[in-house]
Parts: C-alpha cells; sequence; structure tokens
C-alpha cells in the first residue's frame, strides 16, 4: 500500500475506531481492576490504571475490505484472541484470565502511545502486507516480550524498552 493510499483510507479507519471505542466505552474497565499478579512486575501503575479492558464474543476490526483494502481481507476474518486500539484492548471473553494476553496486549497500548495512531496504523498495516500477521515487526516486539513474561524474566519496564526498540526505527 502506498503512502498515499494509506492517506486516503487513514480517516475512515480512525473514525471507525472512535465510533468503536465509543460503542463500548461503558464496558470498558481499567486493567489494574483486574489484579493481574504479574503485569505490575512489568509496566508502571499509572500505565495499568489508564489502559482499558474490553471482553467481548468477537474482537472489532475495521472493516478493511469494505473501504477497498481487499489484501487484509484475511487480517479481518482471522479472529483474533486481542485487539487494541489506543489505550484500549479487546480480549474474547474466554481469554479473560490469559495474563499472558492481556501482557501482549499492553505492549501494543505502549507501541499505541509512543507512535500516535496515524504511524501505529501506517506501520501495522505496511508491515502486515509485506510481512503477514505474526511476522510484522509491531507483532515480533509484541510476541517477543510476551515470551520473556511467560519466561518469568527479571522484572523491567516495557515502556522503556519499547520506547528505545522504537527509536532504532528511525
Ligand atoms: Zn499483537
Amino acid at each position: 500500500m502506498t503512502p498515499e493510499d494509506f492517506q486516503k483510507v487513514f480517516p475512515f479507519v480512525r473514525d471507525w475506531i472512535y465510533q468503536t471505542l465509543a460503542a463500548n466505552a461503558v464496558k470498558a474497565k481499567s486493567v489494574a481492576s483486574f489484579n493481574f499478579p504479574g503485569l505490575p512486575r512489568y509496566y508502571s501503575s499509572g500505565l495499568l490504571a489508564r489502559a482499558k479492558v474490553v471482553f467481548v464474543g468477537k474482537c472489532p476490526v475495521p472493516p478493511p475490505s469494505s473501504i477497498g483494502l481487499s489484501q487484509f481481507a484475511d487480517f479481518e476474518n482471522m479472529n483474533a484472541s486481542g485487539i487494541t486500539y489506543f489505550e484500549t484492548y479487546f480480549v474474547l471473553w474466554q481469554e479473560a484470565e490469559r495474563e499472558s494476553l492481556q501482557f501482549h496486549e499492553l505492549v501494543h497500548v505502549v507501541q499505541w502511545q509512543l507512535l500516535g495512531a496515524e504511524r501505529f496504523l501506517a506501520l501495522y498495516a505496511d508491515r502486515l502486507e509485506k510481512h503477514g500477521y505474526r511476522n510484522s515487526p509491531l507483532e515480533v516486539m509484541a510476541y517477543d516480550h510476551e515470551a520473556r513474561f511467560n519466561a518469568n524474566a527479571q522484572p523491567y519496564s516495557v515502556e522503556a524498552a519499547v520506547r528505545q526498540q522504537l527509536q532504532h526505527w528511525g
């Protein structure tokens, strides 16, 4: 997808995200309120208080094929366990207690904060197209941190680590 194509689509996707977040605002709860035991070892209390989670039967994804991006139809149909928009992430009900998934989505919350909506979505769409979902760099970063969490790594600041990683992207 060319930057020009992205510029055409971005306002629609952004508006769709705003509408989706507004429609789910009453169901959103702070991540901190769930008292996951491991998350505070890697995320600041400020981030856990700000980040919100919504449990759903199906994770909402923008309808890319309806705005002419048929190359993302696979993504649209992949039935994600979780997905993040700004400081809010959606997780399937049956995954509500999987702490590593919350951890993974929180990496995306940090990425959204540091990159902003336009840059996050541009990078995500571009790399998704070139590398596929699992190998897109924003996902690789999230999965790598999640793996450290699952391996019970020494506590570290994910926010600081992601900030440093993104700096190297230029
Ligand atoms: Zn992810």
